[in-house]
């Protein structure tokens, strides 16, 4: 199988498969324990936290707060930020874009349905939000801004140190999703000056199940799940300690082979787009603006995606119609149809999404299985050339 779908979840790197395997049934003591096992998994535990704070570049005061997956971690800010400054009444607001993940969009809709104010921020035809739009919508009242720092349809790239500057003038608070960024681009909250930024281990060749919840020193937010003091009792449970150690030397991974996602990995996703282009009525959204090097969606007229993607996969090509959380659901996702695409250019849609284990023979093959893919379904079906 050619696996061109990293954007849903990519393969564990054999490396971190490695160094989890001891902290299942070698050194398995719960780090909270005081014995020489639970001391040995607590070390693990420090180390993994020190490859986070360097992969993004926090400051030792600063928190993250390992989790269960970027889910959580949306839902521990958007949560807190209206347990503590709306159901408070000293802010109304949150604003975002309209092409957040459902893990911030949805939970949104939830805090909506308390009593929180959202705006949506809308955006053009290749997804990009009006920067005038937020400053319009910044208000006195605003408790927090949530952009995304990297779309996980289009790749596309939001100015989020900008976004954040611009928040911060209006006495707001700036989370960023940064899930579909991490190990593509650089991410350093420092230089951002960030407030809240969310990550999944399983989007960077870590494993499933476990992510990360960065919080500028100085701020707080009410816990999302009560009970121990894990976490500094910031977020109660026992720890993953095999999945952390696995999450921490992902980040190191990651961060260590930026350049070259940003050369190798751009250059056989560009193969692949002019091989693509070069088929007659191809679109590639987004193509003229800042993308992560990784990501092309592309539709193919007359085409509809689903059945691209079963005749892709009956061809040994792993591809998505779009965010794989959704793709179960044969409506023209949220994203789509936020850029207000048409009817036929939403439904036509076909992502690839490239890591740093994609090989340049996948890429010529891949080239291949996709044009004959197209000529079989065009022949079959009502399309016309423009
Ligand atoms: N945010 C973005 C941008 C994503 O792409 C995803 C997963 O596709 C998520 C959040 C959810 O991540 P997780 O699977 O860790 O909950």
């Amino acid at each position: 199988m050619i696996y061109l779908d990293n954007n849903a979840t990519t393969k564990v790197d054999d490396r971190i498969v490695a160094a989890m395997q001891p902290y299942f049934n070698i050194h398995y003591g719960n780090p909270n324990s005081l014995h020489t096992m639970g001391q040995t998994a607590r070390k693990a535990m420090a180390t993994a936290l020190n490859q986070l704070y360097a992969g993004i570049n926090a400051r030792d005061n600063d928190d993250i707060i390992v989790n269960s997956c970027a889910t959580e971690g949306n839902n521990h800010v958007l949560m807190g930020i209206y347990y503590d400054l709306i159901r408070t009444g000293k802010k109304k607001k949150i604003i975002t874009s309209s092409v957040e993940h459902p893990a911030v969009s949805h939970t949104l809709k939830f805090l909506e349905s308390l009593g929180a104010e959202v705006s949506y921020l809308p955006v053009n035809t290749e997804g990009l939000i009006n920067i005038a739009d937020l400053q319009h919508e910044l208000t006195n009242d605003t408790a927090l801004v949530t952009i995304m720092w990297a779309n996980n349809e289009t790749g596309l790239i939001f100015p989020v140190t900008e976004l954040c500057a611009i928040t911060h003038k209006a006495g707001a608070l700036f989370h960023t999703d940064a899930v579909q960024a991490i190990g593509k681009v650089p991410v350093d909250v420092q230089a951002s000056n960030i407030d809240f930024l969310t990550f999944s281990a399983h989007k960077f060749h870590g494993p499933k199940g476990i992510g990360g919840l960065y919080i500028k020193e100085g701020l707080k937010l009410t816990p999302l799940l009560h009970g121990g003091e894990q976490m500094g009792g910031k977020r109660a449970g026992t720890i993953n300690v095999p999945y952390m150690v696995g999450m921490g030397l992902a980040m190191e991974l990651a961060v260590a082979g930026l350049t070259d996602e940003d050369s190798r990995v751009r250059s056989l996703r560009d193969q692949l787009e002019e091989a693509i282009t070069a088929i007659p009525d191809t679109i590639i959204i987004g193509k003229n603006y800042p993308r992560t090097p990784n990501t092309s969606l592309v539709s193919f007229k007359g085409i509809e995606g689903e059945a691209m993607l079963w005749d892709l996969n009956k061809n040994d090509l792993a591809a998505s119609t779009g965010s794989a959380c959704s793709s179960e659901d044969l409506q023209a996702n949220a994203t789509f149809q936020a850029m207000s695409m048409d009817t036929d250019l939403a439904h036509t849609g076909i992502r690839f999404s490239l890591s740093r284990f994609t090989t340049q023979d996948e890429i010529t093959a891949a080239i291949k299985i996709v044009k004959d893919c197209v000529q079989r379904l065009r022949a079959i079906s009502t399309y016309t050339k423009l």
